[in-house]
């Protein structure tokens, strides 16, 4: 029989855990069948009942693992944690404890990914119910800012709720990084991707654990993990003062053609103080860049990333020498 391991990152989740399980034990009955299925519960330092109740149905169903973190350690460390563990399963799926990601779609997820040929079915929001206008703004302009700067496009709508075959789980915790945001990670493996239409519910009890001060450090986060295009600022900056150099230096030259009087030295210096400072910049830039490649470097990532083959693609040091 094919297993699937399903990972649940909860934060201070109590409220609405129980209510979680039932439903979500509903639809893993309705696929007893076909498929074996284990709910893996990441309790990310959880200050409130959280452990406690995920102990107790952990005793009443054996389906039921828990991994509890002895701190908050933030919803990207819970995912990777619950991924370790599953990737033993054929099929590797992750949704929000507060029920706003609807079990009732894994059985489609599950046929695309075991049935259609997709690697991954993965939940596109259809709409924002249920936001705040500010946070939908500010969420709005993060995604272009950052399709502008990165390489790895991110759709905006994309959401973590997804199933995925266990070869694309394994091309994600295979990205050693340490800042991790997985919305990126996820696109950058790339896979094949099926996107089913979601319209999110509203959360079940409890509330969100996002501050804008926690989702200010996520934009970032992801900004950075996923382009080295601020540290070219420079450049930028570095032509800018080109330009004022030179233009200053013209307007001095002109103007002393002009009235062979003018004696004026502020052009001058002014050309000069832009030159230097364009000299500066310049160097600064191309630290910027020897910076961006060690930044690339120590992120280890894989150089590629095989989806499918006939042979054994991976050259393994230790096997021979
Ligand atoms: N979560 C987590 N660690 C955190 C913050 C959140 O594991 O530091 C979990 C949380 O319990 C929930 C999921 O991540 O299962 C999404 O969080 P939340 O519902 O608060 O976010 P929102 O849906 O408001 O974006
Ligand atoms: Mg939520």
């Amino acid at each position: 029989m094919k297993t699937v391991a399903l990972v649940v990152p909860c934060f201070n989740e109590a409220d609405v855990l129980n209510m979680f399980y039932d439903e979500t034990m509903k639809v893993i009955d309705s696929l007893r069948d076909e498929y074996m299925t284990e709910l893996v519960f990441v309790d990310d330092g959880s200050r409130d009942d959280t452990l406690k109740i995920l102990k107790e149905l952990a005793s009443r169903n054996h389906a039921v693992k828990f991994i509890s973190f002895s701190r908050n350690f933030g919803k990207e460390a819970a995912m990777l944690a619950g991924m370790e563990y599953a990737v033993k399963a054929d099929f590797i799926g992750i949704l929000d404890a507060d029920l706003q990601h609807s079990p009732d779609i894994i059985p489609e997820m599950l046929r695309f990914v075991d049935k259609e040929g997709y690697d991954v079915a993965a939940a596109n929001r259809e709409d924002r119910e249920g936001e705040a206008k500010f946070k939908s703004f500010l969420s709005e302009s993060f995604y272009k800012v950052i399709n502008k700067v990165s390489e790895t496009k991110i759709t905006e709508s994309a959401q973590d709720f997804r199933i995925m075959r266990k070869d694309v789980v394994k091309a994600i915790i295979s990205m050693p990084e340490n800042i991790r945001f997985s919305k990126g990670i996820f696109s950058w493996v790339g896979f094949n991707v099926k996107w089913i239409g979601h319209t999110n519910r509203e959360r079940a009890a409890g509330e969100t654990k996002w501050s804008i001060m926690k989702l200010a450090k996520y934009a970032i986060d992801g900004i950075l993990s996923f382009t080295v295009t601020p540290l070219r600022l420079s450049f930028v900056f570095a032509v800018i003062c080109a330009v004022m150099s030179f233009g200053s230096l013209i307007y001095a030259v002109i103007r002393n053609i002009i009235t062979p009087e003018y004696t004026a030295v502020v052009p001058y210096v002014l050309t000069g103080m832009f030159f230097i400072a364009f000299l500066l910049l310049l160097v600064t830039g191309i630290i910027g860049e020897y910076l961006a490649r060690v930044y690339t470097e120590a992120k280890g990532r894989p150089k590629y990333i095989v989806s499918q083959t006939n042979t054994q693609v991976v050259y393994s040091f230790s096997e021979d020498d």
